[in-house]
């Protein structure tokens, strides 16, 4: 069991290019069980590596297109790519365990393809509708430094920034430290 410490809105490796994993190696294994312990302890749906710290296209994610929440499985892949996204979308709160306590409802496609490899290596296709197309979504944006927060309207996005601003910069979990006396 090791829970690795979040990554929170305002840290620069949210906002990066996460790069593609070479090695499918004993490091990478244990990336996705860190990874997988995280966002279970933090009762997340999902967690990108970039939220850990860690700057590799990898993320896991524990939701399921049935309701049985008692046998869910947590999945994971490296280096995935959106080879189909549904023109469809569908609407639905999110949230994101780099940014506590914010939720707003989102569009997001109906239904995405996700292919990339499992941490063996082995190539894996993923199909997922409604809310594990919105974990693969949600998640290869964190991937490519992108935060749900981004995908608001205009006037949404400015309502969450401020939110923002008030929860997390202003709050406990400062990871800017911004002098009001510069
Ligand atoms: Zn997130």
């Amino acid at each position: 069991m090791a829970r690795r410490q979040l990554r929170i809105f305002g840290d620069p490796i949210l906002r990066q290019r996460a790069i593609e994993v070479e090695d499918f190696d004993g490091s990478l294994r244990k990336l996705v069980e860190d990874m997988s312990d995280t966002m279970i302890e933090e009762n997340g749906a999902g967690l990108a590596a970039p939220q850990i710290g860690v700057g590799l296209r990898v993320f896991v994610y524990g939701v399921d297109d049935e309701e049985d929440e008692d046998n869910m499985s947590i999945r994971h892949i490296v280096n995935p790519v959106l080879i189909e996204q549904s023109v469809e979308e569908i609407e639905d709160v999110e949230g994101c365990l780099s940014i506590p306590g914010l939720r707003y409802d989102l569009l997001r496609p109906r239904r995405i393809v996700a292919q990339g490899f499992n941490m063996h290596g082995e190539p894996i296709t993923i199909e997922g509708t409604e809310r594990v197309a919105r974990a693969l979504a949600h998640e290869t944006d964190h991937l490519d430094g992108i935060l749900f927060v981004d995908r608001l309207d205009e006037e949404r996005r400015k309502e969450a920034l401020r939110e923002i601003r008030l929860l997390i910069l202003d709050g406990e979990n400062v990871m800017v430290k911004e002098s009001p006396h510069s």
